[in-house]
């Protein structure tokens, strides 16, 4: 259990379940990928265990890169637009693996993935540790997911409250 201000957190995922299923996605990925050489884009802050823990799993020859999202209004009308920050590297002809904590309403990766679109990759992958597929509003094909979950809000292993709660092993979810 942990408490950050004034929520607390119970465990949900355990360190265990949670590497045994990224070995299972890395073996997925390795053979899916065996004769490409992809560029795995890492969307932090909190996908960065699970892309760490990823990518020492894979053996395919790839190259790592690490892109932010920043969010801002760009009207009254049109809402929160997503723009991407540090992607210096030329995308074109590549084939793409997103890698990200959580899809939640997908509202995210699908303002990131049409930016991406732009700039002419072969293809884009998802690889996503966790899906709540109820709160999804926007399309999106996700090729890897790590664990289906209920639209609840966790913390831990990369996922923050408030910029905390990192720094964990296992994933946890509000009380
Ligand atoms: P989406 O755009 O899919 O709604 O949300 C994407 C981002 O919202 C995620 O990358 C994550 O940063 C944050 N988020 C969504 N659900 C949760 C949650 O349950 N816990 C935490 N800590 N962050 C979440
Ligand atoms: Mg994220
Ligand atoms: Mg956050």
């Amino acid at each position: 259990m942990i408490t950050i201000k004034d929520k607390t957190f119970v465990p949900f995922i355990p360190a265990k379940a949670i590497q045994e299923r990224i070995q299972e996605l890395a073996t997925q990925i390795n053979e899916e990928y065996a004769d490409k050489q992809p560029l795995i884009v890492v969307v932090l802050n909190g996908a960065f265990l699970f892309a760490a823990d990823l990518a020492k799993q894979l053996t395919i020859s790839c190259e790592i890169t690490f892109i932010r999202v920043a969010s801002y209004e760009a009207t009254e009308s049109s809402g929160q637009v997503k723009q991407i920050l540090g992607l210096n590297e030329s995308i074109e002809g590549r084939d793409l693996i997103v890698i990200e904590d959580i899809v939640d309403t997908g509202l995210t990766l699908h303002q990131v993935c049409a930016q991406l679109r732009e700039k002419g990759p072969a293809s884009i992958a998802i690889a996503t540790l966790l899906f709540k597929p109820s709160a999804l509003k926007e399309k999106l094909d996700l090729q890897y997911v790590g664990f289906e979950i209920e639209n609840r809000f966790v913390l831990g292993y990369g996922l923050d409250y408030d910029g905390l709660g990192r720094n964990t092993q296992d994933i946890l979810v509000l009380k």
